[in-house]
């Protein structure tokens, strides 16, 4: 079986293949770009419904499906933004907009920081069944932006353990730790053996 991504973005389509070792294949050279909305109310349900889509539009003898949703909880927010996170200050804000609203809504709580951790659910959708595994990275976020590494929240998280945030320190000790690596180590072993199926 080949293995598709049910994601537009690059980014992540590098890094996953990067962690799996072999070629996989954006959904966007099978079906073309397509508006999947994600309505579902968990990580997993948005996960699932990400790939199920692709799923239904090709062909189920020769590929799988992976797909990813992840977003980040602060704990002074009441578990804001979670699966809200792409979308924070609105439909089609930028990384930074999202950021800039969580730093917004720490100072008008008078708070320098919050606990906070970041969720990665992978979903994986096949012939033989359905898979959803989960990675959590568990820290702080704090009130002012530092460094420019990562995307998203990055420049504002704390990883549990270090004094920098994601933004400062290398992409290599974010990859050792970070929810993705945790769900594509979850994900990994299911994926290699539906790939060996026929
Ligand atoms: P998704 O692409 O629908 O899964 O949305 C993920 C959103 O969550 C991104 O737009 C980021 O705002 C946030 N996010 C998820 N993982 C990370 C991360 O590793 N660093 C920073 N932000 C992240």
């Amino acid at each position: 079986m080949e293995v598709v991504v049910a994601s537009a973005n690059r980014g992540k389509l590098k890094e996953i293949e990067a962690f799996l070792g072999f070629k996989v294949i954006a959904f966007k050279d099978l079906t073309g770009d397509l508006e999947i909305e994600e309505n579902g109310s968990t990580f997993a349900q948005n996960a699932l419904i990400k790939a199920r889509a692709i799923y239904d539009l090709i062909d189920k003898d020769r590929y799988i499906v992976i797909s990813d949703d992840s977003g980040i909880s602060v704990d002074a927010l009441g578990g804001e933004p979670n699966i809200y996170s792409a979308r924070y200050a609105g439909v089609g804000a930028s990384d930074k907009e999202n950021l800039l609203k969580v730093v917004d809504k720490l100072n008008r709580l008078g708070l320098k920081e919050s606990k906070a951790h970041y969720t990665a659910a992978i979903a994986i959708v096949s012939k033989w069944g359905e898979y959803v595994v989960h990675g959590w990275m568990h820290g702080k976020v704090i009130n002012t932006p530092r460094g420019s590494n990562g995307f998203g929240y990055d420049p504002i998280f704390i990883p549990e353990g270090f004094d920098k945030t994601l933004g400062e320190l290398e992409d290599k000790v974010k990859i050792g730790l970070s929810h993705r690596s945790k769900a594509l180590n979850l994900a990994k072993p299911v994926i290699e053996m539906l790939k060996e199926k026929r």
